[in-house]
């Protein structure tokens, strides 16, 4: 079975719902305009609206009968990216725009709210979870801390991403990691500032973080079995004021990206050993904090498998890539999934030059892939809600 016919045809009231939403973007905790959009469309085919987990967050029951209950999941918000593009929808609001397709992913739930709602071929609940804040300020977290599976109970939750460079009407998903943790540090180098011209006089912090930056490339290096990954990227290196002194302290910033626990727990230790052990060395001292921000995002088996199948009847066999090298990206559906059985599924938004990549100011989600994303979402509640009530 290709797309679902029934979604296609109001194919082009979702390209409308999506350019609506991609010219009017919002950041974390402030999907105020997004949030209301969603829930009117959620009122208008009739189903249960629920607002205000992790304050704009919007969910949607849809109940037809006695069954197993089926999370959905899709991000709301935009990011602080001035928006380069030129097109009609471009966002209207300067220094803000949905670079990351999360309008897509919300018109893509709304497209199978409405086939599921007006078709009913399933028994059971459906919940349609809408969350803020996914870019680095976890609203999925914030949800399930706020009680979304104690008060809209599922048995399984599933998430979706647009993956540009995958083709549009294909789809991939992989038991266990999609996605990297995301933790983020700082290493505070504090030595003794002096004039310039006096180095003898200092401890150079400058010298001595430089020695740490150089340092921490060895972790992925030398550290972390091969057939392990691990990402530690330096990203701000902060010290001085001007030409002729030398500073107190240099402040050094970064994220590292890993899959394992165990590889985590490494890579934080040797941090932690090689900044106080050079900082030591030259007679500076290190103060390391090391924030772990998202988990990683790692599918349940059993969900994997329902997701590719639904896929499948979606895309067909040669459309469903199962092998696909997770990504070193962080997700924070991850939350979810630490809280109950799902899977997380990337469709391909395309590799022609309109599918430019995910958080660059020229990306747009593809409006092509609308009809396949919405199919594949209405095909996992039919297949997991079956309407017999065979499971
Ligand atoms: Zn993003
Ligand atoms: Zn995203």
């Amino acid at each position: 079975m290709p797309v679902i016919n029934r979604i296609a045809a109001f194919q082009a009231e979702m390209v409308a719902w999506r350019r609506h939403l991609h010219a009017h973007p919002e950041t974390a905790f402030e999907e105020h305009a997004t949030s209301d959009f969603v829930a009117a469309r959620l009122k208008e085919l009739g189903i249960e609206v629920h607002r205000g987990l992790a304050k704009t967050g919007v969910v949607g029951t849809l109940v037809n009968g006695d069954g197993p209950s089926i999370g959905l999941r899709s991000d709301m918000d935009a990011l602080d990216i001035p928006e380069a593009n030129s097109f009609e929808h471009k966002s209207v609001t300067p220094g803000k725009m949905h670079a990351c397709g999360h309008d897509g992913h919300m018109t893509m739930l709304l497209g199978a709210a409405r086939y599921l709602a007006e078709t009913r071929r399933f028994r059971g609940t459906v919940r349609f979870i809408f969350q803020p804040a996914e870019e680095n300020e976890a609203g999925g977290a914030v949800m399930v801390r706020e009680g979304l599976f104690e008060r809209f109970p599922v048995d399984a939750v599933y998430g979706m991403h647009n993956w540009p460079g995958l083709p549009v009407g294909t789809f991939a998903v992989r038991p266990g990691p999609m996605m990297a943790t995301a933790d983020v540090f700082e290493i505070a180098v504090t030595g003794r500032g002096a004039h310039a011209a006096m180095p003898h006089l200092s401890i150079d912090p400058i010298t001595t973080a430089a020695e740490i930056v150089g340092a921490l490339q060895t972790i992925a290096a030398r550290n972390t079995d091969p057939l392990e990954a691990a990402v530690v990227s330096v990203t701000q290196f902060h010290a001085g004021d001007t030409d002729n002194v030398i500073p107190n302290v240099a402040v050094l910033r970064g994220t590292s990206r890993t899959f394992r626990p165990q590889v985590q727990d490494m890579v934080e230790e040797r941090i932690n050993r090689i900044a106080k052990g050079i900082a030591t060395a030259h007679g500076a001292t290190a103060d390391l904090r090391y924030e772990r921000r998202y988990p990683a995002t790692v599918n349940h088996d059993r969900e994997a498998g329902i997701a590719a199948a639904a896929a499948l009847q979606v895309a067909g066999e040669a459309k469903v890539v199962r092998d696909m090298a997770p990504s070193m990206g962080a997700e924070d559906f991850a939350f979810m999934l630490k809280a109950r059985p799902g899977a997380y599924a990337w469709v391909g938004n395309g590799t022609s030059e309109q599918s430019r990549n995910l958080h660059n100011p020229s990306y747009d989600f593809n409006d092509e892939a609308l009809v396949h994303g919405a199919s594949y979402w209405a095909q996992l509640v039919e297949q997991c809600l079956p309407a017999d009530g065979a499971r």
